[in-house]
């Protein structure tokens, strides 16, 4: 457009100065060629204005057509997406494969969220060994509330063994006293302590073990004591239990396997099955004990089956879950 006013002016201008009548004077031939030039001027600072306006809106444009590439693009990349987590979840997966990979461990199971605690009473005993192999093959860990040597296990190097086994193969040990023998353990305040101390000395000067998880003989909620226990109460047991360091333990699931002398594996398994259900945490009491020789069999089949049922095993510790029916 410019370029039009330009030459039309130009050419205006001398058809002006060469025709026009009675304007030949020299002055106003001047006069009239600074006003064309004056004109000239002004065209060409709109030309410029209208350049600079023209190229700004060029400009303008310009950006608003990148902004709108640039938006375009977004959406598109954002439709893939879509489209991928849509129609082929296994393109999601390949997206997100880095992740994986850095989540990938030898287990890929899904960490489980309800634990059980396998604990053992009144061992070692002729089965101790079949339990822990049992346990081994499962890579499974439990807790052991020991006795002393007694009739029952007199050998010392195959108890001392025994104990030794249950350490290297990650086990747990707790205290449940020396003698298992409700008319010692529960004879007198004294006679109590002194049942625990000399097992806590044994375990020490035996296999080098020293722990503070204990259990109770016949548990906190025993009545037995009562027969016995002159003079103190049980929570005056509770009470020096304690202030001795150790944390004791209950359960609340029985395997009921003390109410028969030789328990059968089935009937075992359906008591602790029962016992676990709806619990997040399972304290699970079983004997380690020569009449439970049918023991190794419900263990595997316990673990066996709660394994499947997405179920953790964990051994107690002194800041484990646990389970005390009375305090
Ligand atoms: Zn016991």
């Amino acid at each position: 457009m410019g370029k039009y006013i330009k030459s039309f002016l130009i050419s205006f201008i001398f058809v002006t100065i060469l025709l026009a009548p009675g304007c030949s004077t020299k002055t106003r031939l001047e006069e009239d060629s600074i006003q064309a030039v004056a004109n000239i001027e002004d065209v060409q600072e709109a030309e410029k204005e209208e350049n600079s306006e023209e190229s700004r809106l060029k400009d303008k444009t310009k950006e608003k057509i990148e902004k709108e590439v640039n938006k375009e693009e977004k959406s598109e990349n954002k439709i893939n997406k879509q489209s991928n987590s849509n129609s082929d979840p296994k393109s999601n997966k390949d997206l997100s494969s880095s992740d994986e990979n850095k989540e990938a461990e030898p287990n890929p199971e899904p960490k489980p969220t309800k634990f059980v605690y396998l604990t053992f009473d009144d061992g070692p005993s002729e089965v101790t060994g079949e339990i822990l192999d049992v346990l081994k093959n499962h890579n499974v860990k439990a807790t052991f509330f020991v006795n002393g040597i007694s009739i029952k296990n007199q050998n010392e190097s195959i108890y001392a063994h025994m104990i030794k086994r249950m350490v290297e193969e990650g086990h747990a040990i707790g205290n449940h006293g020396y003698f298992h023998d409700y008319s010692i353990t529960y004879a007198s305040k004294e006679k109590f302590k002194e049942n625990v101390d000399k097992l806590d000395k044994y375990l020490q000067e035996i296999a080098g073990v020293k722990t503070r998880l204990f259990r109770f003989q016949g548990g906190t909620s025993n009545t037995v004591y009562k027969k016995h226990l002159k003079g103190t109460t049980m929570k005056e047991l509770f009470k020096l239990i304690r202030s001795s360091g150790y944390r004791y333990f209950d359960w609340n699931v029985d395997s009921n396997d003390s109410a028969q002398d030789t328990p059968s594996a089935s009937s075992s398994v359906k008591n602790v099955l029962k016992g676990i259900k709806g619990k997040d945490n399972s304290i699970v009491l079983m004997h380690d004990s020569i009449h439970k020789t049918e023991h190794p069999d419900a263990v595997n089949t316990i673990i066996t089956e709660l394994k499947e049922q997405g179920y953790g095993f964990k051994k107690l510790s002194m800041d484990s879950y646990n389970s005390q029916h009375r305090k």
